[in-house]
């Protein structure tokens, strides 16, 4: 039989914007000793701004028509701001044949060329040899028709309770925090170094960020429990796998929801400790 506190404990974190799907997730909640991040959306805002443009050819406007439009159906963050920086307007009339490659990019046809957008290993599987960025930060490159044709170079911005949730963590006794991301090491060792994370592992793929969260289950000890928090579409394989999944529900996608054990209903990294906290006191656990 469930303690009543139980419901108290689910009931309190609720009226905090805090969904707990289950009194044993509240319990797994208490044991928590390591949390791992996904860092686009969920430690950073995902709202990229697009810093510089390297055209190749043609000039900036045109590099970010190829992109935008070939994004044209994304929920990407990255999507998002290739679109917003972009003068022209969107027709999807113009785009056919896409294919999202979660951890890469996209390939599209727009008005029958062949648009790839992605990371330099979208490049690479495409065979094709982009140019050396100048500045860290997360790059976006694009081919036309089999020929790099530029790249964009975005900055993606720390949430503003980022900091104040890694340390929250740390003073309700969390032993570990990981981020893992498919970004670029560069942007990566930015976000963790600023946020104080204790280890940061970058251009995973989806899968890679399953293989990483089982290395990290092996790792468990004294019955401590590992949370993944995560906002994504490819976060939903992870998030299933770890022992409680934390996902953002504002901007998350349908399918991390779905995945997830414990929802923040505001997107705020800072409810994670504040979860933990109240489990906590209903449970009487300290550590
Ligand atoms: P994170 O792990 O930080 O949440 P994702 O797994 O969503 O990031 O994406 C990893 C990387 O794959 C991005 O940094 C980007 O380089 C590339 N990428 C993924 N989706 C897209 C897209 N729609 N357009 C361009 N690049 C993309
Ligand atoms: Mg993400």
């Amino acid at each position: 039989s469930i303690p009543l506190s139980f419901f108290g404990g689910i009931g309190g974190a609720s009226a905090k914007g805090i969904l707990v799907k289950g009194s044993n997730y509240l319990e797994a909640l208490a044991k928590t000793g390591c949390v791992v991040f996904d860092k686009t959306g969920t430690l950073t805002k995902g709202v990229f701004q697009v810093l510089e443009t390297a055209p190749e050819g043609m000039d900036a406007q045109t590099l970010l028509g190829w992109a935008a439009q070939a994004e044209c159906y994304s929920g990407h963050p990255i999507s998002q701001s290739l679109k917003a920086a972009w003068s022209g307007r969107v027709d999807a009339d113009r785009v056919t044949d896409v294919e999202e490659l979660g951890g890469f990019g996209l390939t599209a046809q727009v008005d029958g060329h062949a648009v790839a957008v992605g990371n330099r290993r979208l490049m690479e599987k495409l065979d094709i040899q982009p140019a050396e960025p100048q500045k860290a930060g997360t790059v976006v490159y694009v081919a036309v028709d089999g020929v790099y044709a530029g790249c964009i170079l975005l900055g993606d911005v720390v949430k503003e309770h980022a900091v104040q949730a890694i340390r929250g963590l740390k003073a309700e006794g969390i032993e570990k925090t990981v981020m893992l991301t498919g970004d670029a090491d560069a942007a990566a060792r930015q976000v963790a170094s600023q946020l104080g994370v204790d280890e940061v592992h970058s251009q995973l793929l989806p899968a890679d960020k399953v293989r990483q969260v089982e290395r990290l289950l092996q790792e468990r000890k004294d019955g401590r429990l590992l949370a993944f928090v995560g906002d994504g579409i490819n976060d939903a394989p992870v998030l299933a796998r770890a022992d409680i999944g934390i996902a953002m529900g504002a901007l998350g996608s349908d399918a991390a929801i779905e995945a997830a054990d414990v929802v923040l209903m505001d997107d705020d990294p800072a409810k994670i400790a504040l979860a933990m906290r109240i489990s906590r006191r209903t449970l009487r656990i300290v550590y």
